[in-house]
């Protein structure tokens, strides 16, 4: 078997908040790796999961894909006698040590008491053997490659480096969310960001068949299948767009015709919202990065929306986003060249500053109700990174 050790991040702030917190990570991680064999153990605001050795890929994969965590390590554990545990440290310090580090120091808690070494005592004594065991390595108390941890609590635990975990809170501590999910590089950073802050998500992507094509389609399922590979799942609402699409291009002012589409996505969006109790609308808007994101048309978009539509990427520049993007490996797939729905119809001359009673004005006299209830009606659903045996509704 091997154990790994989670330290939890913002959970430790939450107050009387933080047993929900921890309920929702300890369920998470369940579902994650369910079937794999891993037993999940909580003492004192510590986590420890105990898998397999096969199932240890799976687990680490997991682990970099969970929110509410700061960070984790592989840990062994003995008996509290001194000597095993020292020699677990030398057995930690040589793994690393034939990874290449050669400079280290030892930390120590002990939570036990009755422990005869206080941890003055475990630092020294295991720094000894350590230094004894493997020439060639040498202390470093300011800045060392490896730090060796020693716990001593209803068991001894001893670890090396650990990783990082992605901070945040755990997914399904803060509600529901419905994204608007384009093929671009924005909305899925946007997706992730929410999950990050706890939500739950959904998403909504406008397929413009055949002007976009099933690549573009599939193009959206593999981004929700990323996104949803750290949001617990992600499940993706397809609403064709095409007679909508058509509808604004014939009756409205060509330079009105994408800020009234758009208008067109939210009330569709909010729909949707409020048959699956979703809370918000997310998008992937960032302040003045195109003529429909300037702020009089964020305003026209949203004008008819009662639901807050929340924009995590507001304030971000592009390359940020990218960044972003890259991190989270949705970068790829976002620039396969697959037209947007959006862009095939955007007019050469756009309003940058829309008034927004104009704005509803020209909408209200599109009369898009039935095309709205058709393009729902005829609406398909792929259900992308569900952990293996959780079927959300
Ligand atoms: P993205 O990279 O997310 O496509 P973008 O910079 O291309 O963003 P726009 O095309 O102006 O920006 O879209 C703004 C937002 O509107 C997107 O971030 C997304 O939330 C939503 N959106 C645009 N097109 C679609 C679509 N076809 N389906 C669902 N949502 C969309
Ligand atoms: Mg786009």
């Amino acid at each position: 078997m091997t154990s790994y050790l989670l330290k939890p991040g913002e959970l430790t702030l939450k107050g009387g908040n933080r047993e929900g917190f921890e309920h929702v990570l300890r369920r998470n991680l369940k579902a994650l790796l369910g079937g794999t064999g891993a037993r999940i153990e909580m003492t004192k605001g510590r986590f420890f999961i105990r898998c397999p050795e096969d199932a240890e890929t799976k687990t680490e994969d997991c682990l970099r894909h969970l929110f509410g965590i700061a960070g984790w390590a592989k840990v062994r554990t003995c008996s509290k006698t001194a000597d095993d545990i020292f020699n677990l440290c030398i057995e930690e310090a040589r793994y690393f040590f034939n990874r290449g580090l050669r400079t280290f120091k030892v930390n120590a808690r002990r939570t036990d008491k009755s422990f005869p070494l206080n941890s003055a005592g475990i630092c020294g004594n295991a720094g000894e053997v350590i230094l004894a065991a493997l020439p060639g390595i040498r202390v470093d108390v300011h800045k060392p490659e490896l730090v060796i941890t020693v716990e001593i609590r209803e068991k001894a635990y001893v670890y090396g480096n650990g990783e990082k975990g992605l901070r945040g809170l755990p997914v399904g501590t803060a509600g529901k969310g419905l994204c608007l999910l384009s093929g671009g590089i924005d909305s899925p950073a946007a997706l992730y960001m929410m999950c990050s802050r706890g939500m739950h998500l959904e998403a909504a992507y406008f397929h413009a068949w055949p002007y976009t094509s099933n690549e573009a389609r599939q193009k959206a399922v593999r981004l929700a299948e990323i996104t949803g590979s750290y949001g617990m799942g992600v499940r993706l609402h397809i609403i064709p767009v095409t007679k909508i699409q058509m509808h604004i291009k014939e009756r409205a002012p060509a330079e009105w015709t994408t800020v009234l589409l758009r208008m067109a996505m939210m009330e569709a969006a909010e729909n949707i919202a409020f048959m699956r109790r979703a809370k918000c609308l997310i998008t992937g808007e960032s302040l003045s990065q195109v003529a429909s994101q300037t702020i009089e048309n964020i305003t026209c978009t949203q004008s008819r929306i009662k639901l807050p539509v929340l924009r995590p990427l507001i304030g971000m520049d592009k390359e940020e986003i990218i960044r972003l993007a890259k991190k989270i490996g949705t970068y790829e797939t976002s620039i396969l060249p697959y037209q947007d729905c959006c862009a095939l119809f955007s007019p050469a001359h756009p309003v940058l500053r829309g008034d927004p009673r104009e704005a509803r004005r020209l909408y209200e006299e599109l009369e898009l109700k039935p095309l709205l209830e058709e393009a729902l009606k005829e609406m398909a659903v792929e259900k992308c990174a569900f952990p293996p045996g959780v079927c959300k509704d």
